[in-house]
């Protein structure tokens, strides 16, 4: 057992959850309408080890986009399926520094990292345009990816909202100035068709999971690809190393910088409220909560994480 004494693991893990159960401050994200609905008392929690030992609390069960957290996943797609040095021919590999949505290219015109949303554009332009050519249409295409989500998730269910998808579309004129960008600045592999892959963009980002099954993806990141609860590989472990360095170093939106100081993990926070911890050849952690600080973390999420480490010693440099 990788966590030997899971229950007095799990009775520390009740009381860090506990103590920040009434913390409502934060606000849900502006650009997500339908999240402006959801009770700000939503604080939901699971664990997955390596093992598959799990636990979870609070709204754990509870279906919520996956939004830009599905950035780790169509990055490692692309890893996984056209190698790390056609990707990043497209890709940077480093934080911005600036607004994920930030119309902002590197200083060699490529997207900063995958996980920002010209990054995230590009995986999905990637996909459309170079991953399985022979799959012809934009359905088939979604079955590819949609596949690889619910096998990182041990095959549990990753639905998907169609009000959010049409809701984020109609409202999306940052993505569209941003593709418009990129296209300009000869980001994108030839002939791409702008509409055709933000549309790509926000489905993937309307994908919804629960604590539970985000944890088993998480976990199957922290086993370098292999999924605890099937036993299958379903990436690379070079793609996955690579996933968790730039999740690392820019998974927190414009607190990557402090968060890797400060928690010393890999991470990816979403718009919709998610945190997606993963604790290397140890555990993943989902946890959600749609209020979100400024810069666009959830507050409980990342609460959480300092005080988990207070706790126990999973910081990368915790014992040097
Ligand atoms: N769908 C959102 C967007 O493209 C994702 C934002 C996020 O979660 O960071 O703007």
């Amino acid at each position: 057992m990788i966590i030997p004494a899971f229950d007095v693991f799990c009775d520390d893990i009740t009381k860090i959850y506990e103590k920040f159960k009434f913390d409502t401050t934060g606000t849900a994200a502006p650009y997500i309408p339908h999240m402006r609905t959801l009770g700000a008392e939503k604080w939901g929690l699971s664990i997955c080890t390596v093992d598959g030992q799990r636990f979870s609390l609070g709204n754990y069960d509870e279906f919520f986009t996956i939004q830009s957290t599905c950035t780790p996943v169509t990055y490692a797609i692309t890893l996984n399926e056209l190698g790390e040095e056609l990707v990043h021919k497209y890709q940077g590999r480093k934080p911005s520094g600036r607004m994920f949505n930030e119309i902002v290219l590197d200083d060699n015109n490529k997207p900063h990292n995958p996980l920002v949303n010209s990054g995230a554009i590009m995986s999905a332009a990637l996909i459309l345009e170079l991953v399985k050519p022979e799959l012809e249409d934009m359905a088939a295409k979604f079955e590819f990816v949609h596949n690889y989500f619910k096998e990182m998730a041990g095959m549990e269910e990753v639905k998907f909202n169609n009000s959010v998808f049409l809701t984020e579309r109609s409202s999306a004129d940052r993505n569209f100035a941003l593709a418009y960008f990129m296209r300009e600045n000869k980001c994108f592999p030839p002939g791409v068709d702008i509409k055709k892959i933000l549309d790509f963009h926000f489905q993937l980002c309307s994908l919804e999971m629960t604590c539970e099954s985000s944890s088993v993806m998480a976990a199957t990141l922290a086993k370098g690809g292999v999924c605890p609860i099937t036993g299958q590989r379903v990436l690379a472990s070079e793609a996955v190393q690579n996933v968790l360095a730039l999740m690392y170093s820019c998974g927190m939106y414009n607190y990557s910088g402090q968060f890797a100081f400060e928690v010393g993990l890999p991470a990816k926070s979403g718009g919709g409220g998610t945190l997606m911890l993963v604790i290397p050849n140890v555990m993943g952690i989902t946890l959600w909560s749609p209020c979100l600080d400024n810069l666009g973390n959830s507050v409980r999420g990342v609460q959480f994480c300092k005080e988990l480490i207070k706790t126990y010693h999973f910081h990368r440099f915790d014992g040097v």
